[in-house]
Parts: structure tokens; C-alpha cells; sequence
């Protein structure tokens, strides 16, 4: 039992890893007290001060994911309780909330995507709106398991979602191709915004929030200078992006233009 007192912070967060069994016996304790010197349980360690937990991240995680904090396969992450916003740090006129930060899940497969590409394509998710940023991504962690599991989907169909605390959260990105718009999933960009936009306007923070994530597309050259914005209604019977969100757009630059 001598070995305990200096080790009781590692055989503390055995404990919590493997149930209770800190400080059992000698033998016991040696045993672990080993194990940690491996770097494994120190890594998990890690994860536990976060008040996280590891776990694959194809799985949910119900607040972020952090990285470099468990012990094993890189797939292997920190699920923390809190969300963490923080800048992907592309564009200086806005931050866009990373898939880390928001918690989404590993996508099942990723192909990428020719850039710079000429569409961008609007819509909405049809699913509850929200006015906060924990309530929106918990809105975007149900559309990412919608995606998923009754879809069938990779991943999240869209590339970037905009949520109604006038932030843009990432889903997969610049330069994946999404699955969201029959005939352009390869070819455009796809901007969701959270909610569903038949009667209302999404507010005006959000609306600017949309806009600057175009001109940033610009400046990174995802899009062409010239590039095409379009409704989901405007290239198949549906009534995506809502009616009031649609005439919205048909007024912004670059609506409907041709290549
Ligand atoms: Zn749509």
C-alpha cells in the first residue's frame, strides 16, 4: 500500500476508467501504476481533466470533440461535455464553427472536391430553428444523425449550415463533395440555414452572416469570381429554400447568373 499515496492521481483516474478499484491491493496497483508509464492512461488522463470521455468519434458526442487527449487509434477522441467555438481561420471577416467545436460525427467516407466551383446552392433544413448556439448545434448534431442513419448519407449532406445565433457552423466543408442537390453535389457550394424559411426571414444577422461566408468563398477561391448563387427550388421541384428566403435571394448579387 506504500506505492499508493504517490500515485493516487493516477490510480484515481484508473478508477473512473475501470470502475472503482483504486488502491485494491499492492499487486494491483503496481500493475497500473506500469501501465501508466506506457503514456497510455496518462494520455486518457488528459481527456478526464477535461471532464471529457474518449471514445471512437464516428460515435455522438453530445458537446466537442477534442484531439490529442486519449490514449490509442487517432479516431479515438476527447468527447467533452462543453462546446468549444473556436476560428478555422480562413477568412478575416468571419469565424466559422469547426465540426471539432460542434461535435459532429466522423464522416463514413470523404471525396473531394474540384475547386474553385461555379454554384452556390441555398436551403433550409426543415427542421426546428435556433436562436442559441447550444441549441444549435444540438439541432445540428440531430441533422448530421438524419443524414446518416435514415439517409444513408456519409455524412452531413451540406457544406456549411447557418444557424439562428448568427454563426456558420461547418459541415463538410470547402472542398468535399456534398449530397444535397441532385446534379450539383460536385459542382457548388451548399449554405443550409437552420430552420425552415416559408413565412420568415431568417433575421438580418444572419442573412449578412450568409453573405460573408460567400465573400470569403471568393477571396479563398472556392468560388469562381463570377459564380452562380441558386435556390434548391430553382433546379428541382421542391419547395427548398422556403418562399420568404427564396425571394431574399433572388435580390442578392450573383442570383441566377450563367456561366
Ligand atoms: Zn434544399
Amino acid at each position: 500500500m506504500k506505492y499508493c499515496p504517490a500515485f493516487v492521481f493516477i490510480l484515481s483516474a484508473v478508477s473512473l476508467l475501470s470502475g472503482s478499484r483504486a488502491c485494491q491491493e499492492q499487486s494491483d496497483g503496481v500493475a497500473d501504476i506500469m501501465e501508466s508509464t506506457t503514456g497510455l492512461l496518462s494520455a486518457d488522463e488528459d481527456c478526464i481533466m477535461s471532464n471529457g470521455r474518449c471514445q471512437d468519434d464516428s460515435l455522438r458526442c453530445n458537446g466537442s470533440y477534442l484531439t490529442g487527449r486519449c490514449a490509442g487509434a487517432k479516431t479515438r477522441r476527447c468527447c467533452t461535455e462543453y462546446p468549444i467555438v473556436k476560428d478555422t481561420g480562413f477568412c478575416s471577416n468571419i469565424d466559422i464553427i469547426s465540426r471539432d467545436s460542434w461535435g459532429a460525427r466522423r464522416p463514413k467516407e470523404v471525396e473531394n472536391m474540384t475547386l474553385p466551383v461555379n454554384y452556390v446552392l441555398i436551403h433550409h433544413t426543415v427542421t426546428q430553428g435556433c436562436s442559441d448556439t447550444d441549441r444549435c448545434m444540438f439541432v445540428l448534431k440531430n441533422i448530421q444523425e438524419l443524414h446518416m442513419q435514415q439517409r444513408g448519407f456519409s455524412d452531413i449532406g451540406y457544406n456549411f449550415l447557418v444557424g439562428g445565433d448568427g454563426n456558420i457552423y461547418e459541415g463538410r466543408g470547402w472542398d468535399r463533395i456534398g449530397a444535397h442537390t441532385l446534379g450539383y453535389n460536385d459542382n457548388s457550394i451548399a449554405i443550409s440555414f437552420i430552420g425552415s424559411f416559408m413565412l420568415d426571414n431568417p433575421p438580418p444577422s444572419v442573412l449578412n452572416a450568409s453573405r460573408a461566408l460567400l465573400k470569403c468563398a471568393t477571396e479563398l477561391s472556392v468560388l469562381t469570381q463570377r459564380y452562380s448563387l441558386l435556390g434548391h427550388r430553382d433546379v428541382k421541384k421542391t419547395l427548398c429554400p422556403g418562399d420568404v428566403l427564396y425571394r431574399t435571394i433572388e435580390e442578392w448579387p450573383h442570383y441566377g447568373g450563367t456561366q
